[in-house]
């Protein structure tokens, strides 16, 4: 191990209460003790790495980096596709009318933003909210990994056909097909659902959506029943 590295390992096991492992930037251990401090600061370190990107030509026209937010202590984690033209300015992610959409959703299963995690596959906003590039997505895609493997949820709603592509590693033609259904990633249920934008596009696919939620909150509720 080089110098550096083995620094960042101590430091991180320092921050974790040990049980937790870095190499070659990568967390390859983790145990389920990690406290609540110590994912708040790895995933400090974390944000301060992604806010100096430059991996893709997306951090030329960014105005802001959104790493993500929430709770790192929660059981759902929402993940999305990429900012947009609002996010991009306030460096926070689903603060547009996506986002009032997205807030209305959880509120009607009974959850806050507060009780969530939510990141997005790509950190800073295509130009004009285009669709995100395979070679943007391959060079960020590691960052959203490394949140999941910090923060542990048991459960990750996959908001639209990119972040399910993304988690599931299948194509995003596939999406049409996934969507509401429970699937397994490396032991998280992820549920793919309609992208909030979709929703504000198409009005008759929220009947379709209001299920997705509906399976959200069981899955949420059987998983409280087994751990009381
Ligand atoms: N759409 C997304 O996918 N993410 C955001 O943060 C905002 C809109
Ligand atoms: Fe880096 Fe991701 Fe931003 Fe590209 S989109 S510059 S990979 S943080």
């Amino acid at each position: 191990m080089k110098n550096d590295k083995l620094k960042q390992y101590f430091k991180s096991e320092e921050l974790l209460g040990r049980g937790i492992y870095w190499v070659e930037n990568t967390v390859i251990k983790t145990t389920s003790s990690v406290t609540k401090e110590g994912k708040v600061k790895v995933l400090d370190e974390l944000k301060n790495e992604v806010l100096r990107c430059k991996k893709c030509g997306l951090h030329k026209t960014r105005n802001k980096v959104v790493f993500g937010e929430g709770n790192p202590n929660c059981v759902i984690m929402l993940v999305g596709e990429a900012p947009g033209r609002e996010e991009d300015l306030q460096g926070r992610p689903f603060v547009g009318e996506a986002g009032k959409l997205l807030d209305k959703m959880l509120e009607a299963i009974g959850f806050s933003r507060e009780d969530v995690y939510i990141a997005n596959v790509l950190k800073c906003r295509p130009p004009g909210n285009r669709d995100p590039l395979p070679e943007e997505i391959r060079a960020c895609k590691d960052y959203l990994m490394r949140q999941i493997e910090i923060i542990k949820p048991s459960i990750i709603l996959t908001l639209g056909k990119f972040a399910t592509s993304v988690i599931l590693d299948k194509s995003r033609y596939e999406f049409s097909r996934l969507r509401g259904k429970i699937c397994d990633w490396k032991g998280i249920k992820v549920l793919p659902t309609f992208h909030p934008a979709a929703l504000l596009r198409h009005r008759g696919w929220k009947k379709e959506a209001w299920e997705h939620l509906k399976l959200l909150r069981r899955l949420y509720d059987e998983r409280e029943e087994r751990t009381n």
